[in-house]
C-alpha cells in the first residue's frame, strides 16, 4: 500500500472557494480501491474547528511561525484528516485567504509556510508511526512542503506538486525570507526567488520531484510563454517530469439520478423528466416559462473566465431568443454587468451574486446550456458537472475544457459523439456563433437529445485519472531519495 500526504488549503466538504477543494476531497476516495492510503492535510480554520473540534491531538510544534500548533487526526466524509491547529495563524473571521474586509489576509505568508513546514515535519516523522512514502502539495498554498523537504536533505518521502492554476503563485516580498527558515542557499534561482520576490509556486515547482496539473492540454499550454505565466521557462526545464492528469468529478455527490437537492430526479433514459427541474429553475430565478434555451452560468465572476465577454453580450443572448441565469460573485464590475443585464431583461435574465453550492446543482439540472468562455482553464470542473447532469457545455477550445468536451461538428455528430459546443478564439464574435450553433441544435430536438445522452455518457468520475495518480506514486516511491 503506497502511503500518501496529501497538503491543501481547501478541501470539501469542509471549505472550498473553487474547483481545487472538489479534488483534493475526492481523490483520495477514488485512490483508496487502488491500494494507495491517503491523509490529508489541512488547516485547522475556525469552520472547521466547529465541525471537527473534538479531533485527536496526535502530535504538537510548539513554535509554528509565531505560535504553538496541533495536528489533530480525524475522520470525516470518508477522509483521513490532519488539521493543522494554529490558532494564531487560522483562528480569524473571514475567508480562507481573504479577511472580513475583502483583502488577503497580510499574514498569508506565513499562514501557507507554516502548512508547508508541518507538512514537511509530517513527512519526516512527527506524528508516531506515520512515515508517508509521498508528499502531495496543492497549488501554491501547499507549495512550500516540497521544498523544505529539498532543506531537510537526507532520507525523505517523494514529492509531487499539483498546479491547479497557475494564475495563482503565492508570490511576498524578499523581506520575508529570513523568516521562513529555509538555508541562505535557498534564495537564488534554484531556491524560491522569484524576480527579486519569494515564490512559493516557484520554489515548490523547483524542488518537486514530480509535477503534475489538471488536464493534458494545460500541462502543454504551460510551456509556452502565452501560457507559462512567467514560470514556462523552468516548467520547460523540468518537462520530462511534468505530467497532465484530468481531473475527475465525485459522481456519487453529482448524480442526477439521485442527487436530493434538485426537484426531479433523472437520467439518459428518462430525459423527459429534466424539464421539472427547468420549470422549477425558471421559477427560482422568476423567468418567463417557455420552451427556448435556458443558458447557465456557475462560476467565479473574473477575468480568467472570459464572463466579461458573456456580460458584453447579454443583450445579443435574449436578442437571440435565449434566457441566462447566472450565479456567481468576484469582479464588482463584473456583478454590476450582470445585475444590470438582469434589470433591462426580468423574465429573461436571472443573476444571483453569491456562493450557492446547492443551487448549482439546481442551476445543472435545470438549464440547457452551460456557458465556460475562459480565457484559461487549467481543468474546469463545471463542465464535467455539466456533462453529467445533460446540461449542454458551451466552452472556449482552451486547456481543460478542450480536453473534456467534443464539439457537435459535422465528424462528431455523424459518429454520436458529440457532448456540447467549443469555440474559439475567446471572443465576442466566436461565443455567439457558438450560440447560434447551440440554438440551431436546440432546435433539432433529437440531436439536442442524443447529444445530451452523449454527454450524460461521457466518463467524468476519477477512475481513470486516479488509476494515472496511483501508477505516478508507486513509480516515484520506488526512486531513492539520495
Ligand atoms: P475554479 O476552480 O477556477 O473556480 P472550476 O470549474 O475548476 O473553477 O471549479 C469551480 C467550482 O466551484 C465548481 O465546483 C463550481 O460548481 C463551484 N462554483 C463556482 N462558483 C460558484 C457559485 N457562485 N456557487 C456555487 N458553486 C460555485
Amino acid at each position: 500500500m503506497t502511503s500518501v500526504l496529501s497538503v491543501a488549503s481547501e478541501v470539501f466538504p469542509l471549505v472550498k472557494t473553487g474547483g481545487l477543494a472538489d479534488v483534493t476531497g475526492a481523490l483520495p476516495l477514488a485512490l483508496e480501491p487502488l491500494g494507495v492510503s491517503v491523509r490529508t492535510l489541512m488547516p485547522a480554520y475556525p469552520s472547521v474547528m466547529a465541525e471537527l473540534g473534538d479531533a485527536e491531538p496526535v502530535a504538537a510544534l510548539p513554535d509554528l511561525f509565531g505560535g504553538p500548533a496541533r495536528i489533530l487526526s480525524v475522520r470525516h466524509a470518508g477522509l483521513d484528516l490532519l488539521l493543522l491547529d494554529a490558532p494564531h495563524l487560522f483562528d480569524r473571521p473571514g475567508g480562507p485567504y481573504v479577511g472580513p474586509n475583502g483583502y488577503d489576509h497580510p499574514d498569508n505568508w506565513a499562514r501557507f509556510a507554516a502548512l508547508g513546514k508541518a507538512a514537511a515535519e509530517i513527512g519526516l516523522g512527527l506524528i508516531e508511526s506515520y512515515r508517508p512514502d509521498i508528499v502531495h502539495a496543492h497549488d501554491w498554498q501547499a507549495a512550500l512542503a516540497p521544498v523544505y523537504l529539498d532543506a531537510a536533505g537526507g532520507e525523505r518521502p517523494r514529492t509531487v506538486i499539483t498546479i491547479h492554476n497557475l494564475a495563482f503563485q503565492g508570490a511576498f516580498p524578499q523581506t520575508i525570507f529570513p523568516e521562513l527558515g529555509l538555508p541562505e542557499t535557498f534564495w537564488g534561482i534554484d531556491g524560491v526567488e522569484y524576480y527579486g520576490s519569494v515564490g512559493f509556486l516557484k520554489g515548490g515547482l523547483r524542488a518537486a520531484d514530480r509535477i503534475t496539473t489538471v488536464s493534458p492540454n494545460y500541462a502543454g499550454e504551460i510551456l509556452q510563454p502565452a501560457g507559462g505565466m512567467g514560470l514556462d521557462g523552468l516548467l520547460r526545464g523540468r518537462a520530462d517530469r511534468l505530467v497532465g492528469i484530468v481531473n475527475g468529478i465525485d459522481t456519487s455527490v453529482w448524480d442526477p439520478a439521485t442527487d436530493p437537492h434538485i426537484a426531479a430526479s433523472f437520467t439518459r433514459d428518462d430525459l423527459f423528466r429534466r424539464s421539472l427541474n427547468k420549470r422549477a429553475l425558471e421559477a427560482e430565478f422568476s423567468l418567463e416559462e417557455d420552451e427556448s434555451p435556458l443558458l447557465a452560468v456557475v462560476s467565479r465572476l473574473t477575468w480568467q473566465k472570459g464572463l466579461d465577454i458573456l456580460a458584453d453580450c447579454v443583450d445579443d443572448v435574449v436578442a437571440a431568443g435565449c434566457r441566462l441565469v447566472v450565479v456567481g460573485s468576484g469582479d464588482r464590475l463584473l456583478e454590476g454587468a450582470f445585475l444590470s443585464g438582469a434589470a433591462r431583461h426580468a423574465g429573461r435574465v436571472g443573476v444571483r451574486i453569491g456562493y450557492d453550492e446547492l443551487l448549482s446543482h439546481r442551476v445543472q439540472a435545470g438549464a440547457d446550456a452551460l456557458l465556460v468562455p475562459s480565457r484559461f482553464e487549467p481543468c474546469g470542473l463545471t463542465q464535467l458537472y455539466a456533462l453529467r447532469y445533460g446540461c449542454l457545455p458551451v466552452v472556449s477550445r482552451v486547456g481543460g475544457l478542450a480536453d473534456t468536451v467534443i464539439d457537435a461538428n459535422f465528424a462528431a455528430l455523424a459518429a454520436s459523439a458529440a457532448t456540447g459546443i467549443v469555440f474559439a478564439p475567446v471572443t465576442r464574435e466566436a461565443l455567439l456563433d457558438g450560440l447560434t450553433r447551440l440554438t440551431r441544435l436546440y432546435a433539432d430536438a433529437p440531436t439536442w437529445r442524443d447529444i445530451q445522452r452523449s454527454a450524460m455518457s461521457s466518463d467524468v468520475s476519477w477512475t481513470a485519472s486516479a488509476r494515472r495518480y496511483a501508477d505516478l506514486y508507486s513509480s516515484l516511491s520506488e526512486e531513492s531519495t539520495r
